[in-house]
């Protein structure tokens, strides 16, 4: 019997060990300088002056929606093809998400119906860089320059990549990552906001923080601590989850390093797959690969997909179907009217796509193992057609 092979599995050493323990050990739990440091870190990587630790990348974003005014009544031009929290973000500060269909090659939004579905109600853009693909992030960075609206990058999937020399977070008004488990780096739970904005960034460091005042150098911090200037939330990393992210960031060349490395080796092995659409990176790329989605080519349907997902689970290979469209979730179903063939290219992307197992240590092993796994399972169907 072979272990299983999780569809993702942090990276985590000593150093990480050594670093939690060293903030468990401060005595200071939350808001102390592992926090300072962790925001200095990934604000320096995404080439911002400013880091606003948050604890998700959800809350990230929502905080960047409300520090720029956007609610009710205000669209935001966003994608429908995602993890469902760009677009609840958009919901929470009551806005509405305007989506636009995807280019089938990057994934991401098609800069032609960006451009059209910006009218008088649309307050912001909110680009994703899926599955961690940057492909357009200049294009609609200079679309929304053009109409006086800010982007705003959802970049919980791109930390480490870059476009045509600009690293992901640096492309819109704010940018946010995230760091759950399955991210390029994790700190259990949390998000950074990124700016070069130091009111914005004020502005997210009072929401995130009970609407308290940012206290100015020198400010006695009692003074100001039971005093709220706005509706704020709770929405602050603590000391040992930004410990486990500097002690990340610093091995992010590393881990990024190991990524691609099992996305060439996955590239090598199912190049010849004539049944597979394979990830695509454009030649002004650098890209420190999020996941690993292969997609079936058209003739196939989301029930042969749906069974060789289920059959490599069976076989012990972790498998998903990133991205179920969010426009057709049961909920936006409910709200908004939604029916199928609203946004053809997301749809008929997201029904065959599998993503595959993905994480630093990959041996070649598990690698051949899952390709091997995934061609039986291929095979198989063909068969029974
Ligand atoms: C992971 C992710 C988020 C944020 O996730 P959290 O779990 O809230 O940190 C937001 N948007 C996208 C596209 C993501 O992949």
């Amino acid at each position: 019997m072979h272990e299983e092979i999780p569809l993702s599995r942090p990276d985590i050493t000593v150093h990480e060990e050594e670093y939690v323990l060293r903030a468990l050990r401060s005595g200071r739990l939350s808001q102390g300088p592992m926090v300072a440091e962790f925001e200095r870190l990934v604000a320096e990587r995404a080439g911002c002056s400013q880091g606003v630790a948050v604890n998700s990348g959800t809350d990230g974003l929502h905080l960047v929606l409300r520090a720029l005014g956007v609610g009710p009544g205000d669209e935001v031009v966003t994608t429908p093809f995602s993890f469902v929290a760009s677009s609840n973000a958009i919901l929470m500060v009551g806005a509405t998400p305007k989506f636009v269909d995807i280019c089938p090659t990057s994934l991401n939004m098609d800069p032609a119906k960006v451009e059209q579905a910006i009218g008088p109600r649309t307050k912001a853009i909110l680009a994703v860089e899926a599955f961690g693909n940057p492909t357009h992030m200049d294009t609609y960075a200079s679309i929304a320059a053009r109409h006086e609206i800010p982007l705003i990058e959802d970049c919980c999937e791109a930390l480490g990549t870059r476009h045509k020399g600009r690293p992901c977070g640096h492309f819109g008004r704010a940018g946010v990552f995230g760091f759950y488990p399955n991210k390029q780096i994790t700190t259990g739970e949390g998000g950074m906001i990124v700016t070069d904005d130091p009111r914005l960034a004020d502005t997210c460091r009072s929401l995130r923080n009970q609407g308290r005042p940012i206290p100015k150098s020198g400010a006695g911090a009692l003074g100001v601590w039971l005093q709220h200037e706005r509706l704020g939330y709770n929405a602050r990393l603590d000391e040992l989850s930004a410990a486990l992210g500097v002690a990340q960031m610093q091995r992010l060349d590393e881990l990024v390093a190991a990524r691609q490395r099992v996305a060439r080796t996955y590239l090598t092995h199912l190049l010849h797959r004539q049944e597979l659409v394979l990830p695509t990176v454009d030649s002004q790329s650098e890209v420190s690969w999020f996941v690993f989605v292969v997609r079936l080519t058209t003739g196939w349907g989301r029930d042969e997909r749906d069974r060789i997902i289920a059959s490599l689970r069976r076989h012990d290979v972790g498998a998903a179907d990133y991205f179920p469209c969010i426009h057709l979730q049961p909920f936006y179903r409910e709200m908004f009217g939604y029916r199928d063939g609203a946004f053809p290219i997301a749809e008929s992307v997201s029904q065959r796509t599998i993503a595959l197992p993905f994480f630093t240590r990959m041996s070649d092993r598990e690698i051949s193992f899952v390709v091997q796994t995934l061609e039986l399972m291929l095979e198989r169907e063909k068969l029974s057609r």
